[in-house]
């Protein structure tokens, strides 16, 4: 009997604008400077991918969970740009990097930076305090509480609101966390001011995977890296469509048990992960085949 394979993706898929922008920003900064150092602080997007290939254009990507560390890290190091990424940064490392003589250069996605706005005038002209839900020791998180440490609150869940005194506060979550989780914190604190700021990549993607009908699918691959929040959202909504749901960082993780089967397969994709690591998995869930990866292609 001829097996009936079919393959849908969800769309969108590839780069988000912040990826792409982040990338374009890298690249054109080695284009015009080549023979000067280059350090991105942190992963400049959450994919080991993109990480690997602008290694190869000699863009060193220097650990950001050194803390305390990451000065004297810096301080050892030749001089030359400090990048920081598509999440934004701490204020102070940034301060610190300049004053040792680095050159700044922000890669923060413009989303991003709106929001970083938009919380800095809630407390210095509005005069609230922020509560912010995000996730602990994400680089957006951080990047948000250095703005004002004392004046922005960070819960990791809705039992974290316990610890604080809600009057003249506003709410304010990272551009990535699950809508769900959203709503369910909005509804402790029906009066409280939001601050908008889910990004519509996130929702876009969220919504059409939530709209799926259970068990539609045999098997939901979601691909992204793990450091990934957006995709770790992603795959805890693919977890209760589909008994078979994988988490996937490329198509090297696949076993040959999954080409070519009889099931109807969804395939997911966080707003960092690259379009060429998609196509990827297509051509090996469907024919068996390992393409090589181009890093031409996953740097645009
Ligand atoms: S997911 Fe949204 S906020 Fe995050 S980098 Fe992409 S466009 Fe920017």
């Amino acid at each position: 009997m001829v097996k009936k394979m079919q393959i849908d993706i969800l769309s969108p898929y590839g780069y988000c604008k912040g990826v792409i922008h982040a990338i374009n920003i890298v690249k054109e900064l080695r284009k015009n400077n080549p023979n000067t150092p280059i350090y991105i602080w942190g992963n400049l997007v959450h994919n080991n991918h993109v990480t690997d290939a602008l290694k190869k254009l000699d863009i060193i990507t220097i650990e950001d969970n050194l803390k305390d560390k990451t000065i004297e890290k810096l301080s050892k190091l030749k001089k030359g740009f400090f990048v920081t990424t598509a999440h934004g940064a701490n204020k102070k490392i940034v301060q610190e990097a300049e004053k040792l003589g680095f050159l700044h250069i922000s890669a923060t996605c413009p989303i991003v930076s709106n929001i970083e706005r938009k919380i800095e005038k809630e407390i210095n002209e509005n005069k609230k305090e922020i509560i912010y839900y995000g996730i602990k020791n994400h680089p957006e998180l951080e990047a948000i509480i250095s703005i004002n440490s004392q004046k922005i609150h960070a819960i990791y869940s809705k039992n974290d609101l316990n610890k604080y005194n809600l009057n003249n506060m506003s709410l304010a979550v990272q551009t990535t966390v699950l809508i769900d989780d959203l709503k369910a914190i909005k509804k402790c604190l029906p009066n409280i001011n939001l601050i908008n700021n889910i990004c519509n990549e996130t929702t876009i993607r969220q919504t059409k995977l939530n709209e799926i009908k259970d068990s539609y699918y045999d098997r939901i691959i979601v691909v992204g890296d793990k450091k990934s929040n957006n995709t770790k959202e992603l795959y805890k909504i693919a977890n209760n469509k589909s008994k078979k749901t994988m988490f996937i960082n490329n198509a090297e993780e696949l076993s040959k048990e999954i080409i070519n089967q009889d099931e109807k397969i969804l395939i997911v994709s966080g707003a960092s992960t690259p379009k060429a690591i998609v196509d990827q998995i297509i051509d090996y869930v469907k024919f068996g085949i390992k393409i090589e990866l181009d890093d031409k292609k996953i740097l645009l």
